[in-house]
């Protein structure tokens, strides 16, 4: 449901809404719009229906969400979000995230190294994974903490927010030390006591589309962590599966304004995992702009053939700095933001 407060509705009302809502066991999520302030609530289907919310004053109308995902639909909030990721860097609503970096950290020296690189051509999220989901158990299964506190040590230094992938409940406590935005990944993306462990945080989650997974499972999941009480979610399409073994998967672009019309969450698109070529990603990245995506995720390494995971798709960093160039060229005729890290919040 969704409570429509009426014009001029003061604090000490809202206040009491909220109380009031609180008393009859309901969650909520308070979303002050240009124009209105509405407040999600969130309960029992059957009890929703029969509260009387409508006899609490400062409230105009109480509506009922069809679509089955309600904070993440456009209803609750009309204009798109915007997500403060910190070292002055924004998502969302004409900001744009650039998000660069290894698959996995390696090292120290390295991730440096490719850090410095991809912050020059413009990036303004350093990635790069401590805990990797490989298909083989026995793939390089990722530095874990040693390999948090270097893109922790990294980020600082390079002022840059970082980014890295929790694959496990019982890791959020550990990898919220030390980054600045959560990822879950796709084989992740249904691993619901993991959406409530992250939806539990005040932290930024890249949540990476599933799959096999349709845009409504998408914004169910996202539903997850927004119905735990973090309204920060950033949408992320990273292709799905397909017939077609030319591609690694098949990137739905469409998804970007498909999202976007039915949510206010930022749209990401990774063609790195995407397309798995370097030859796609370029070109897939300067769509992904021009498709009004909110942020390109793509991996970068300075030494592909010696990677250990996703080498084959990594972007070397010249490569990265000239498809940087042509999306900033591109974002700034779209009238879009890209925020340059390191500036003061
Ligand atoms: C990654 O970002 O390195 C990754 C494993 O991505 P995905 O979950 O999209 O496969
Ligand atoms: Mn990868």
């Amino acid at each position: 449901m969704i409570i429509v407060l009426k014009p001029g509705c003061t604090d000490a009302q809202l206040t009491h809404i909220c109380e009031k809502l609180e008393e009859m066991g309901f969650r909520h999520e308070v979303s002050r719009g240009i124009k209105r302030t509405l407040v999600g609530v969130i309960g029992e289907e059957d009890q929703l229906r029969n509260a009387p919310l409508k006899a609490i004053p400062g409230v105009e109308e109480v509506m009922s969400v069809l679509k089955p995902f309600k904070l993440a639909s456009r209803e609750f909030h009309e204009e798109p979000s915007v997500i403060d990721l910190g070292h002055g860097v924004k998502v969302g609503g004409g900001y744009l995230m650039m998000i660069a970096g290894p698959c996995a950290i390696e090292g120290e020296e390295l991730l440096h190294e490719i850090g410095t690189k991809v912050k020059a051509a413009g990036a303004n999220v350093l990635r790069g994974g401590a805990f990797k989901p490989r298909t083989s158990p026995y793939s390089f299964q990722g530095m874990g903490e040693e390999g948090l506190q270097i893109l922790r040590r990294v980020g600082d230094e390079l002022q840059m927010p970082v980014v890295t992938e929790v694959m496990d409940p019982r890791q959020v406590e550990l990898v919220n030390e030390y980054t600045d935005i959560f990822q879950i990944g796709a084989r992740n993306m249904q691993n619901f006591n993991l959406l409530n462990e992250v939806g539990q945080t005040n932290r930024p989650v890249l949540l990476k589309r599933g799959m096999s997974a349709t845009i409504q499972d998408l914004l169910m999941s996202a539903e997850y962590i927004l119905s735990n009480g973090n309204m920060k979610v950033i949408l992320c399409e990273r292709g799905i599966r397909s017939f077609d073994s030319s591609t690694r998967n098949l990137l739905d672009l469409a998804a970007v304004p498909n999202l976007q019309g039915l949510s206010h969450l930022p749209v990401v698109v990774d063609p790195s995992h995407a397309t798995g070529r370097p030859d796609l990603i370029p070109p897939m990245a300067l769509a992904s702009v021009a498709a009004g995506a909110d942020g390109v995720h793509i991996e970068v390494h300075s030494c592909p053939e010696k990677a250990t995971s996703d080498g084959a798709q990594a972007l070397l960093p010249e490569q990265y700095a000239e498809v940087a160039q042509q999306m900033a060229a591109l974002a700034k005729l779209l009238n879009k933001t890209i925020p340059a890290a390191g500036s003061a919040s």
